[in-house]
């Protein structure tokens, strides 16, 4: 890749993640609206410090046993996903045992071939969702978001929605499936009709949820229940919005 921004710049990491994006975006992994839904993703994010928010944890947590605990688990990647952090996604399906299926609102062969192609790259021995195999339709989601793998999300009884739009996160859940999700914004809809939010930034939250999932995998099923059980997204939401008031007001009077 070639980055155009100097190393000593100061949001150095920001602009070469930017620059990438643009690149996956003329190869067609990441749609054009995808670079707006960053653009968004980036701004909670300065209210976060651009670090993990604590609340963000314990929804880690509770997502890591929610994993361990389905009988089918399944991590439903997007352009953004797939071009932010493939390494990173291939590992925690190895973790979790989730397989890694394609779902776009976006969708085209060309997108869904590219964004298999990363993923393949990075490690991954199967990408379901691609072509043909998402032969299901499912009624409860609209746009092209509703072709699913019989395989994957088709039989899932847990999905994993990154990056998500509030409609599929309620067709999901309509489905009855546990949704779990990752969103910056803890006032989407998605981060308040998913069962579980993570409130950070995805590049952050895949390498800490893989390490959760590695560090729960031997415990026994009542205790992980038992995890799930007593998250509350609702609660959770709020410490993440009051950890935001919190760090602003504490900016806005600095220096007086
Ligand atoms: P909703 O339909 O749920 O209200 P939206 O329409 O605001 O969401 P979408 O474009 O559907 O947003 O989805 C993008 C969401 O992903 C945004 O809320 C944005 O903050 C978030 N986002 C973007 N990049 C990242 C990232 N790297 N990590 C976590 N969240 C991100
Ligand atoms: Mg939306």
């Amino acid at each position: 890749m070639d980055i155009h921004v100097p190393k000593d710049h100061p949001r150095y990491q920001s602009i070469a993640i930017r620059e990438m994006l643009v690149e996956m975006a003329d190869a067609s992994v990441v749609a054009p609206a995808g670079l707006i839904a960053h653009g968004r993703g980036e701004a909670f994010d300065y209210l976060f410090g651009e670090d993990t928010p604590p609340p963000a944890y314990e929804a880690i947590e509770a997502s890591a046993a929610s994993l361990l605990i389905a009988s089918h688990p399944v991590l439903s990647i997007n352009g953004n996903a797939a071009a932010l952090c493939p390494h990173q996604l291939v590992k925690l399906s190895e973790a979790s045992g989730a397989p890694l299926e394609i779902n776009l609102f976006y969708r085209t062969l060309e997108r869904e071939q590219a964004i298999a192609e990363v993923l393949y790259e990075s490690g991954a021995q199967e990408v379901l969702g691609v072509g043909d195999d998402a032969s299901e339709t499912i009624s409860e989601v609209g746009s092209e978001r509703r072709r699913v793998d019989p395989r994957g999300i088709g039989s899932a009884d847990v999905v994993f929605v990154p990056l998500e739009d509030g409609d599929r996160t309620e067709g999901l859940r309509g489905m009855g499936k546990t949704v779990l999700t990752v969103d910056l914004n803890p006032l989407s809809r998605t981060a308040r009709k998913a069962n579980i939010s993570i409130v950070d930034n995805l590049m952050r939250v895949v390498p800490l949820l893989t390490e959760a999932v590695e560090k729960l995998k031997d415990r026994d099923e009542k205790e992980l229940k038992k995890i799930v059980d007593t998250f509350s997204n609702q609660r959770n939401l709020k410490a993440s919005l009051d950890y935001i008031a919190d760090r602003l007001y504490s900016f806005s009077f600095e220096g007086e």
